[in-house]
């Protein structure tokens, strides 16, 4: 076979991979002009490579960042390196639809590329070849993971029952709130309630019941709280409330709002009224709790002092008198 045969042979098998291959492969020159465009870019773009030929890439994918992109190409150019982007930095290129089946959810093409510098027979830099990989797959199996990452996360901090803060992460976020007011000073209350003979409830009524009363207050609760505050669930029928920014005066304040709501509202369980009370305590922060958990205690302290006290009312942990 003469060596030209060959060579032509070797041409057509190396054009029908261009064209075949599942990665995009454009190669554009100084100005920005299209030279070369595979199959891959004719597929995804619906543009043969007859309409681009010689085309200014800006005029033909308007959705293209060109400060970005030339920046991107032109060190490529300048410095003969490759140069890359991965779609965590920049999710795609060129915006082509997302036709897969199963990563339907994505609209558009997640893409990675590498940019490569092309050197004529004199080694000076003239073209830039672009491959485009389309990486969807990974990309929406990365955020689908992250999300359920999230969701496991909230789930892992959340009460079932009441959707508060569950124990663990209320008493995480206390001893965050904690130690940065140990560091930059300033004032939060940490307020504790405990509902008034709740036993009688599930004793009376039932356990669904108690559990429906114990949903309600959670809601009474939620309604009487500002975006900064953390409200948890502290155990069984005990809720935690991290009232951040607030001195005495304005802890007294939201207790006593929490209080008499919960005093004047009604729990309908099977067409039947039940009414609830509260017993609240709560301390102030000061210097001297060494420890996040000697701030509970005070709050407990308190609340425990209310239960004495007749229940359905309000202790602060100052009126202790214990040093
Ligand atoms: P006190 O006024 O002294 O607080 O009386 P109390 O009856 O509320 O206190 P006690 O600690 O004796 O009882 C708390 C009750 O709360 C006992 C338990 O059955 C009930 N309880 C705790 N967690 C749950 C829950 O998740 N669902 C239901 N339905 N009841 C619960
Ligand atoms: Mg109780
Ligand atoms: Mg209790």
């Amino acid at each position: 076979m003469p060596a030209a045969d060959f060579n032509m042979n070797e041409i057509h098998w190396l054009m029908d991979m261009f064209n075949t291959v599942d990665i995009g492969l454009v190669v554009l020159d100084r100005d920005y002009k299209v030279c070369i465009w595979n199959g891959f870019m004719e597929n995804h773009s619906g543009m043969l490579p007859s309409a681009v030929k010689d085309k200014d890439l800006f005029d033909l994918f308007p959705s293209i960042d060109e400060k970005w992109f030339r920046s991107k190409s032109e060190s490529v150019f300048i410095l003969k390196n490759r140069s890359f982007t991965i779609w965590e930095q920049q999710p795609y290129i060129f915006r082509f639809k997302n036709y897969r089946p199963i990563t339907g959810k994505a609209d558009h093409m997640y893409q990675n590329a590498t940019f490569i510098p092309l050197s004529n027979t004199m080694g000076e830099v003239g073209h830039i070849c672009i491959i485009i990989y389309d990486v969807t797959d990974v990309a929406v199996n990365k955020k689908e993971l992250e999300e359920v990452n999230r969701k496991l996360e909230q789930v892992s901090q959340t009460d079932a029952l009441t959707q508060l803060a569950n124990r663990g992460h209320w008493e995480n976020t206390l001893r965050q709130e904690f130690l940065r007011i140990k560091r930059s000073g300033g004032c939060s209350t940490l307020l504790m309630f405990d509902i008034d003979h709740f036993k009688k409830v599930n004793d009376e009524y039932g356990h669904r019941c108690g559990d429906e009363a114990l949903r309600n207050i959670a809601d009474l609760l939620r309604k009487t709280l500002r975006e900064t505050d953390i409200a948890g669930r502290y155990g069984g029928e005990e809720f935690a409330v991290t009232l951040l920014d607030t001195d005495r005066q304005g802890a007294e304040i939201f207790a006593e709002r929490l209080r008499s709501l919960i005093e004047n509202s009604s729990i309908y369980f099977d067409k039947q009224q039940i009414k609830l009370t509260i017993s609240i305590g709560f301390a102030c922060f000061q210097e001297r709790f060494e420890r996040h958990e000697k701030w509970i205690e005070a709050a407990d302290k308190a609340l425990y002092f209310s239960k004495e006290n007749g229940r359905n009312c309000i202790t602060a942990y100052q009126d202790l008198n214990i040093s």
